[in-house]
């Protein structure tokens, strides 16, 4: 039996949706389903007489970046968000497929909005019911995430106030660091944040250990180049965007390479720490009295890094203008001259770059 976390809200396992799926409900008509495949497929792979009718609604898929509109007809290059579908018996059910394993590794940060969002608007009509496998890991960590957004709960009191409804809840570790990191950024998943861009280079860095190519769209945009207008976003001409942005341009050509925005940050004379996704031990998280100490700055990497495309485990980064160096990449970590470790890198020497705004 599924179990009731919040009003409308309950938690359960693939054998608990099942049920509502073959026998309808009478209280519950909204299911998130999270597994490993967001096809509702996956459950007559898991029983073979488990065939549901469905009738597709809408199907998301990521961005490759802000600034690009998904294509039509691309479809296929990008990573599926989510399925949304009418299901199970008269197609009365509203179901919500999301595509995530039960592995430390596997980003969870990334689907949070549409989950949270998906709840939150079914709660307003009837109940949801909120699945995965096994109704321990993946569920419980979406719910923790929904109750810290709504009720401005930090990581423990979410997941421990969601274990007095359902006591064998355990999120897997790398699912916990993450919802830390959703405290951390405010309760959203602000792309802008520090903490975000360490969390997805860490990502990047995991895929290529995987052995996985990455491919320039995973890459930021070119800040070199015009940007594309952006129909979703606010009016704003890219030009007013930049101007408040300080730019580092080639010191030899002065082509904008990065914006303040593409630096990840990283706190001057911390050794080994870059693993570890840490709290803010109050105050300025880098301080800025021993900024001097650093001699390059560290980008997410950017899609005029011809060189980190071809795939190589380090390399050399060249101006895309003049070809003029400007510093090193290694996915395995360069060590910065103020000691701290920052992994993988992509790395400008301040000396090859003059800082100005636009
Ligand atoms: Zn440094
Ligand atoms: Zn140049």
């Amino acid at each position: 039996m599924p179990y009731l976390v919040r009003e409308h809200l309950y938690i359960g396992d693939i054998e608990d949706a099942a049920k509502i799926l073959q026998n309808g409900s009478e209280e519950i008509s909204y299911i998130l389903s999270v597994l490993s495949s967001a096809s509702i497929s996956f459950f007559s792979e898991w029983r073979s007489e488990m065939v549901f009718p469905t009738k597709e609604i809408r199907k998301l898929y990521f961005r490759e970046s802000k600034q690009e509109e998904v294509l039509e007809g691309d479809k296929d290059k990008k990573k599926l968000m989510c399925l949304v579908e009418y299901a199970g018996k008269d197609l009365k059910l509203v179901r919500m497929g999301v595509p995530l394993r039960d592995m430390e590794r596997e980003n969870l940060l990334d689907y949070l909005d549409v989950c949270l969002d998906f709840i939150d608007n079914s709660r307003k009509e009837r109940s949801v019911l909120v699945h995965c496998f096994a109704g321990v890991s993946r569920s419980a960590s979406i719910i923790t995430a929904y109750l810290m957004r709504t009720e401005q709960l930090s990581q423990e009191d979410a997941l421990e106030s969601l274990r007095q409804s359902c006591e064998f809840v355990c999120p897997n570790d790398g699912f916990l660091d993450q919802l830390k990191m959703f405290e951390d950024m405010g309760f959203k998943v602000d792309h802008t944040s520090p903490i975000y861009k360490r969390f997805h280079l860490k990502i990047l860095g995991d895929s290529y250990n995987r052995g996985e190519r990455i491919d320039s769209s995973q890459f930021g945009v070119d800040p070199g180049l015009p940007a594309v207008a952006d129909s979703s976003e606010s009016s704003t001409s890219p030009n007013e965007t930049t101007k408040l942005n300080p730019a580092y341009r080639c010191k030899k050509c002065r082509r904008v390479v990065a914006l303040e925005d593409n630096v990840v940050e990283h706190k001057p004379g911390e050794g080994e720490t870059c693993f570890k996704w840490q709290k803010r031990s109050g105050g300025n998280l880098f301080n800025s009295s021993d900024e001097h100490e650093c001699s390059s700055i560290f980008l997410e990497p950017l899609r005029w890094m011809k060189t980190v495309e071809e795939g190589a485990l380090e390399g050399k980064l060249f101006c895309p203008h003049c070809d003029a160096r400007l510093g090193y990449f290694n996915w395995s970590g360069i060590q910065c001259s103020c000691g701290s470790w920052i992994t993988p890198a992509f790395q400008l020497h301040k000396s090859r770059v003059d800082i100005s705004t636009l």
